[in-house]
């Protein structure tokens, strides 16, 4: 999609505050630091607009950013936080399960991992997490600008066999800098928005 028109529609702290439409949403998940801001600012041909976030933990809401009157893209907080207080982060986790878990208009849950590094513990129990509930996945490995193109496979089979990736899970290579993979990527959200 060669987007021109973004919009953040809304930063939700609670359900009733979620937009009331019924276009397709891909939600975006991954731990903080890993490259959501800026594989989203790279999708929607924008520096600087998903906010890059220089402290880990700070977001709490789930910001809804509508593409061109078609789909919401919905950037999901970080997960991993050490500086948020258990209270918040228990808050944060029912929140964003209901979400995942119950939202209709839900086509799909991008997950990003760092490619620079096997996924952590924490990549692995979202990962699993999502698959136990049926939710659509697509694995995009970050920054791999900072692998050696010669040494891309041997680190995408870690990163499918740490996550356990099945032979028909996608797993696409992403550069924020070469913006290498990103026509895939779309491709795959184009995909589901029209299931
Ligand atoms: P977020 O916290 O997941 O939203 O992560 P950001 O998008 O803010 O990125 C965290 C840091 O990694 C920033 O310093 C980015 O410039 C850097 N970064 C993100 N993606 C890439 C990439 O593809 N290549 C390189 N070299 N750096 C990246």
């Amino acid at each position: 999609m060669d987007v021109q028109n973004v919009d953040l529609t809304i930063s939700a702290v609670e359900a009733k505050q979620y937009p009331n439409t019924r276009f397709p949403e891909i939600a975006f998940v991954g731990r903080s630091n890993v490259g959501k801001s800026s594989l989203t600012n790279v999708l929607i041909n924008r520096k600087g607009y998903a906010r890059t976030s220089s402290q880990p933990g700070k977001t709490q809401t789930l910001n809804f950013y509508n593409i061109e009157d078609k789909l919401f893209f919905v950037d999901v907080p970080g997960y991993g936080y050490a500086k948020t207080s258990k209270a918040n982060r228990e808050k944060w986790g029912k929140m964003i399960e209901k979400y995942l878990t119950e939202r209709e208009q839900l086509r799909g849950v991008i997950t990003l991992v760092d490619g620079r590094h096997a996924p952590t513990n924490d990549d692995v129990s979202m990962h699993e997490w999502l698959k136990y509930y049926g939710i659509e996945i697509l694995t995009v490995a970050t920054k791999m600008d900072k692998i050696a193109k010669g040494k891309w496979n041997k680190q995408e089979s870690l990163i499918r066999k740490t996550l356990n990736l099945d032979a028909n899970e996608k797993l696409i290579s992403f550069s924020a800098l070469t913006k290498q993979g990103k026509t895939e990527i779309w491709q795959w959200i184009e995909g589901r928005m029209h299931q």
